[in-house]
């Protein structure tokens, strides 16, 4: 195959695509929109900029190939969740839009499935919910806690709700379960399916994509490559987690690296044993989230955090490469599913995700400048990115819908701190984090140290 997506991952192996990069852009040119960046936020954009003006013209530009970032690398959860604290979304709104955002993201999800379908992406789309497993009396506590605290804000038994230890393990036969949580808002996808299927899309909606085409630099009307300017109208930073590499915006959104591990597929009788019907995703209730679905070719494709941030927020291609976290995630899931037995792990990849100082994610447009942007997703921006490609179409276009009044929309987060304090704070995160999970393991009691750093980490 001859497009550079991440080398190692099962996503790139299972892509069932031939397709050869696209050219570069070859010279100076104008347009009425450039977007810069052909992840989902990219792309999701332009899709709905052509879908509303057919005669627009849209420009994508793309340091690598379509998918190149986390959009073709991620754990496939095309989920609701979104990781601007509640108290962020009230505070700058009220809990009813709060909750509006949410019910917004709900149906993205039911959004995202519409469209591959209609467009004939073969994205692998599943509508089977996420099902986190509390495997602990620490983590049954935290997981009810959590219900509690939906409930109270507006969210019903459709959304989410609590499961007993028997109906967790008939979904998911995995060690130790005390209870679980299940909500329907989630559809495992098969992510760079759906990223390249979405550029194939687009592109036959008459939208210009340059691959190995890298802006150096954007500024109102106009986004600087090696091939010249490009101006146009509206420019729309779609960078996330490689967006510090940007004059200006080094310290708007941190890179944070997950990994991700797969096996080969699994025969029927172990699947049998292990359960997964429906494919729904699946978690526990520790705090170092991890993440995992089943595929629709029969593997389990697994993920978590726990690499480090990179000092200066540098991101290179070695630092997909962590064979600590890949051997740690490799021993989470053999631990979680004793079913696995030797079962080979055949892919372990990751990539950069972005997050904003306060975590919050936001969308905007300033009229002044015409420059935009959407991001700062955390580990949720599969579906959020849709969401953000919609009210960007909207914003551009200068629609007044119920889109472009949603809390999150024209959100600034303020900058990261200089270094050494972001790389201090972020790690010294990281590491309190992978300490909770260890004290609660110890004491069976919920951690002390997620209860003091919590807040903090956000
Ligand atoms: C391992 C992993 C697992 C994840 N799992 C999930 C999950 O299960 N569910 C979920 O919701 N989210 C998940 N995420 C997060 C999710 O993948 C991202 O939030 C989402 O894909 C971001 O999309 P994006 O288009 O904004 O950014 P990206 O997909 O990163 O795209 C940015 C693009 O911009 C290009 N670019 C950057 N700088 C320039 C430049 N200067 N000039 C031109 N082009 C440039 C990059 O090459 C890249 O292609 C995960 C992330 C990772 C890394």
């Amino acid at each position: 195959m001859g497009c550079a997506l991440s080398a190692r991952s099962l996503w790139h192996d299972t892509l069932g695509e031939t397709a050869a990069p696209r050219s570069p852009l070859p010279g100076p040119a104008a347009y009425d929109v450039a977007i810069v960046g052909a992840g989902f936020t990219g792309l999701w954009t332009a899709y709905y900029l052509s879908v509303a003006d057919p005669t627009l013209r849209i420009a994508v530009l793309e340091a690598e190939v379509a998918g190149f970032g986390a959009s073709g690398r991620n754990g496939g959860w095309c989920s609701a969740l979104f990781p601007t604290p509640w108290s962020t979304l009230v505070r700058g709104s009220s809990p009813a839009e709060a909750l509006r955002l949410h019910r917004a993201m709900a149906q993205t999800v039911v959004e995202v499935g519409r469209v591959a379908e209609s467009e004939g992406i073969d994205a692998h789309y599943a509508r089977g919910g996420t099902l986190t497993l509390a495997r602990s009396a620490a983590q049954l506590v935290r997981l009810r806690a959590e219900v509690d605290v939906a409930h109270a804000r507006g969210f019903d038994e459709h959304d989410l709700r609590l499961l007993s230890a028997h109906e967790a393990r008939g979904r998911l036969a995995a060690r130790d379960v005390a209870g679980g949580l299940y909500t329907p808002h989630c559809a495992a996808i098969h992510p760079a399916r759906l990223v390249r299927g979405l550029a194939t899309a687009v592109e036959s909606r008459g939208v210009g994509i340059f691959e190995h085409t890298r802006v150096h630099e954007i500024g109102p009307g106009f986004a600087r490559t090696d091939a010249g300017r490009v101006t146009a109208d509206v420019v729309v930073r779609a960078t996330e987690g490689y967006t510090a590499a940007l004059p200006g915006s080094r310290r708007e959104i941190a890179p944070v690296y997950s990994l991700m591990v797969a096996t080969e597929p699994l025969p029927d009788e172990v699947w049998d044993s292990i359960g997964l019907a429906g494919r729904p995703t699946f978690s526990d209730g520790r705090h170092v989230i991890v993440y995992g679905q089943r595929t629709a070719d029969g593997r389990l494709a697994f993920g978590g955090r726990g690499a480090p941030y990179h000092f200066g927020s540098r991101v290179r291609p070695a630092q997909d490469d962590e064979p600590r976290v890949f051997a740690m995630l490799r021993e989470t899931l053999r631990e979680l599913l004793p079913q696995l037995g030797d079962v080979r792990f055949t892919h372990a990849w990751g990539g950069p995700l972005g997050i904003a100082r306060d975590w919050a994610a936001s969308v905007g447009i300033d009229r002044s400048t015409g420059l935009a942007w959407a991001g700062g997703y955390v580990g949720d921006g599969v579906a959020t990115s849709n969401l953000a490609g919609r009210t960007l179409a909207d914003l551009v276009l200068e629609r007044d819908t119920d889109l472009v009044t949603l809390p999150w929309v024209g959100h600034r987060s303020r900058r990261w701190e200089p270094e050494p304090l972001r790389w201090l704070g972020i790690n010294a995160g990281l590491r309190a984090m992978q300490l909770a999970d260890w004290e609660e393991k110890r004491t069976r009691r919920p951690s002390l140290v997620a209860r003091a750093v919590g807040p903090l980490v956000h």
